[in-house]
């Protein structure tokens, strides 16, 4: 196939408009999936589970004389990265509207980022087999919000996956975006990562996008960032999403490669593959920036370095998170410091990691990227709260990361979401109200944004108003921050500390005490938990002691003679116990540690 045959495209939209469900019919429609196959495309639990696209997933399919190569994006915020990551490798995007919805905040963020990714755009509303969808008037207001080059609302496609109607349209339409310029495939070969997996018996799985020349099988090559380390290519393929193995890819071609490397850390998506050191590729997105850390730890009785190891892994598949060796802490050990995009993409990565490596692994409560101004004008990037300045100390200046936040919401719910926004927010930035819907922009501290911002929004709209936030921080200083402490028997753990503004910090912090006395197991003693700000004393709450002894129950022993049940017993209590931390003499399970987190 030459190369003005082959083009690659991505489906952006807001999150739940119908990007899987259409990629799906377009791989039936190709014959690469059977009809009613359950969906190849959220293949990982977590997105079965959650009913979610966490993972970009790209698959090439045959069209006529055509190689299209079709990449579904997730649509959530937390994600945003991965759609970013996506649209660099591409020739356009389809943008999807749900032609009942209309247009929603990540409507324009995914647009915005196709524009400042030099991605052409074309677009669709999607669903239009309900019966409350109108897409004239989704289409009217998509060529008017100048998200599309193409202004005429005729040519912006009426689809619906359910029915199948317009599908075979789409394909057709995404040809435009070839490339016309001429072949590449006589260059040496430059190739861009663009995605990695970790698999188990191969080493890491590349996902590349073949720029110039030919990846062949055997061939040699290096990685640009790591040039003196020769390897070999043992195998490659189009991705249809199932792995189809071919003796090479020319240029236009994406695909996998497995080049047997082991150290996954190596195979970093952005890089550039070639024979020798040419010039490298751009990798045509920023590297993700944190927005919020999260200090882990294996649970007891497990190794730091098997857990580093999974950790490892599993980032190598998601270029958005980041990860640090932490100082060991006093209550909990060596641990990790791993930074992520939001809550959801925290979760997401904590399911992953016992999903797909088997790692059950302790999350503290994740902490915004604060930054601490001394009075001889250091900055330094508070790494834990053992950071965290004294509560009378006036010589140092608290900066916290605060984030633009665009909200759309429709004009009858403007006073509601003006009434939820107004008093987490620093100050108002815009309030534009064109016909019947609001676009609000605010400037958040990024910590009342992760604290259920979203949620509350949707509550008090009823689910109309949408959230978009830009998510690199930037920082300014903080008033009236406080560090709550709690203590247990008069330890205080590090590890539950929390950051709260003042006024807030005693309700928090005795809540906080009040949801860790259900939480923390009873131990044969008696446990007091207490808040603190300073050394002042909010909460005390005590947690009574009780022998937990699974062999007995009701005061009576198990019946004595049957060994397996009693040994199952123990097994149980032995699996209990693994996943929890002993902190002191006190045991803490995964939940007490969430527990603090979801005090509101
Ligand atoms: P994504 O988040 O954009 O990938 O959206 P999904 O493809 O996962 O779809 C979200 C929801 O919309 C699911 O419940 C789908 O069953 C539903 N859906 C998707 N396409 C259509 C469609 O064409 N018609 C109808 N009625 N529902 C659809
Ligand atoms: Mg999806």
């Amino acid at each position: 196939i030459p190369q003005s045959r082959m083009v690659s495209f991505s489906i952006i939209a807001h999150v739940d408009h119908g990007k899987s469900s259409l990629s799906q019919r377009l791989l039936e429609l190709q014959g690469n999936v059977a009809t009613g196959e359950e969906s190849a495309l959220d293949t990982l639990e977590v997105e079965k589970s959650r009913g979610i696209t966490v993972k970009a997933v790209t698959a090439s399919m045959m069209y006529g004389e055509w190689l299209v190569n079709l990449v579904d994006t997730p649509g959530h915020v937390d994600f945003a990265h991965e759609v970013r990551r996506s649209l660099a490798a591409c020739d356009g995007a389809l943008l999807l509207v749900d032609a009942a919805q209309g247009i929603e905040a990540q409507t324009l963020s995914v647009a915005a980022a196709a524009r400042s990714a030099g991605v052409p755009l074309i677009a669709a509303c999607s669903k239009c087999d309900l019966v409350t969808a109108d897409p004239d008037a989704v289409a009217l207001a998509l060529c008017a919000s100048g998200l599309v080059e193409d202004d005429d609302p005729d040519r912006v496609l009426r689809l619906s996956a359910k029915t199948g109607l317009g599908v075979p349209e789409v394909l057709p339409a995404v040809l435009g975006f070839a490339k016309q310029e001429a072949s590449s495939r006589s260059l040496p070969l430059r190739a861009r990562v663009v995605d990695s997996r970790y698999d188990a018996k191969r080493g890491a799985v590349c996902v590349v996008r073949v720029v110039d020349g030919v990846l062949r099988e055997n061939q040699k090559i290096i990685f640009l960032s790591r040039p003196e380390e020769a390897l070999s290519v043992q195998e490659v393929g189009l991705l249809t999403p199932a792995p189809l193995r071919s003796s090479s890819l020319p240029a236009g071609c994406v695909g996998y490669a497995i080049c047997g490397l082991r150290d996954v850390r190596r195979a970093l998506v952005g890089d550039t593959v070639a024979e020798s050191a040419v010039e490298p590729l751009e990798a045509g997105f920023q590297p993700a920036i944190p927005a919020l850390y999260a200090s882990v730890f294996p649970p007891d009785g497990a190794l730091f370095d098997d857990m580093a190891r999974a950790v490892d892994r599993l980032a190598l598949n998601d270029a958005a998170v980041t990860v640090e060796r932490e100082p060991p802490r006093p209550s909990l050990g060596s641990g990790l410091r791993v930074g992520f995009l939001g809550v959801l993409h925290m979760d997401v990565f904590r399911q992953r990691l016992r999903d797909e490596f088997d790692a059950d692994v302790l999350f503290c409560a994740p902490l915004v990227p604060y930054r601490l101004v001394k009075n001889d004008a250091t900055v330094v990037d508070v790494k834990s709260l053992d950071d965290w300045p004294a509560v009378d100390d006036d010589e140092v200046e608290i900066l916290e990361p605060v984030v633009d936040v665009d909200v759309l919401v429709p004009t009858s719910f403007l006073g509601a979401a003006v009434q939820t926004l107004e008093p987490r927010a620093k100050r108002q930035l815009a309030l534009e109200t064109t016909g019947e819907t609001t676009v609000l922009k605010y400037v958040l501290p990024w910590a009342r944004v992760v604290d259920g911002l979203s949620e509350e929004l949707a509550n008090a709209t009823r689910g109309y108003a949408s959230l978009a936030v830009d998510h690199a921080p930037r920082f300014e200083t903080a008033r009236g921050l406080v560090k709550v402490d709690i203590a247990l028997n008069g330890t205080t753990v590090d590890a539950l500390s929390f950051v709260a503004a003042r006024d807030d910090a005693v309700k928090k912090g005795r809540d906080a005490a009040a949801s860790l006395k259900t939480h923390v197991p009873r131990h044969q003693f008696e446990v007091v938990v207490q808040a603190k700000i300073g050394g002042k004393v909010l909460a005390r709450d005590r947690i009574p002691p009780f022998r937990k002894d699974v062999l007995t129950k009701g005061g009576k022993t198990v019946g004595g003679g049957d060994v397996t049940r009693k040994k199952k017993l123990l097994e149980k209590q032995k699996q209990g116990k693994k996943r929890q931390k002993t902190i002191g003499n006190v045991a803490l399970s995964q939940d007490a540690f969430w527990a603090v987190l979801n005090v509101k």
